[in-house]
C-alpha cells in the first residue's frame, strides 16, 4: 500500500532544507507544477515541523499562505536557474533576501545556531530563507541538481556526483521504464 503524501509525510530528498520546500511541489521537470502540497497555513506549519525548521513546541499565530508560496517560487526561481546553468532572476532572488533580513533581523544565534522565539507567522519562513542564503554562499552549490524527470532540486551527495533523479525507485525507475518501452517500441 502506498501512502498518500502530505505536508507532514513528504520525502526530504533536497539534502539542504531550501531544497526541500522548494520540493512540496510536484511535477514534470520544466512544466507548472502539478500538486501542491502546502494548501493551508496548517499544512506550512506542519511541514515545518516535519523538516525539523520549527521545534514541536513553536505555536505561530495563524497567518496565510501567501508569503510561503511567494517564497517559495523564489527560492525555486533562483536555484532552479543556477542549476540549470542560469543565473538567478534578480527579482527573484531579491524576494528571497527581504524575507532574509527579516529572519536576521528577528533572530539571535546561539551556539552558532539561528534561533527564533515567538508567535510571529513568519516564523516558519525564516530558517528556511537563511537555509537558502547559506546554500548560495556554499561550495555545497556546486552539488545542486535537478532531477532529471520531475522538478524537484537536490544537492547530490553520492562520491562521484553521479545522482541524476530525486529518487531512483521514483523518478529514475519511471524514466528507464520509459526507454525501455520506448526502444522496444522502436
Ligand atoms: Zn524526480
Amino acid at each position: 500500500m502506498v501512502t498518500e503524501r502530505s505536508a507532514e509525510n513528504i520525502e526530504l530528498w533536497g539534502n539542504d532544507l531550501a531544497l526541500d520546500f522548494v520540493n512540496t511541489v510536484e511535477g514534470p521537470r520544466g512544466e507548472p507544477p502539478e500538486k501542491d502540497h502546502l494548501r493551508s497555513y496548517a499544512d506550512l506549519v506542519a511541514w515545518a515541523r516535519h523538516a525539523g525548521a520549527l521545534p514541536e513546541s513553536a505555536r505561530p499565530a495563524r497567518g496565510d499562505l501567501a508569503p510561503a508560496r511567494e517564497l517559495r517560487a523564489a527560492i525555486y526561481d533562483v536555484f532552479a536557474a543556477l542549476a540549470t546553468g542560469g543565473r538567478p532572476p534578480r527579482a527573484a532572488l531579491a524576494a528571497l533576501l527581504r524575507v532574509h533580513a527579516d529572519a536576521v533581523r528577528e533572530g539571535s544565534l546561539e551556539h552558532g545556531d539561528w534561533v527564533w522565539t515567538g508567535r510571529h507567522r513568519d516564523r516558519p519562513l525564516w530558517p528556511i530563507a537563511v537555509a537558502a542564503v547559506d546554500l548560495l554562499r556554499s561550495d555545497r552549490l556546486d552539488r545542486l541538481k535537478m532531477c532529471g524527470n520531475c522538478c524537484w532540486l537536490f544537492l547530490d551527495r553520492s562520491r562521484n556526483g553521479s545522482r541524476r533523479w530525486c529518487s531512483m525507485d521514483e523518478c529514475g525507475v519511471h524514466t528507464k521504464m520509459r526507454r525501455y518501452r520506448a526502444a522496444r517500441r522502436g
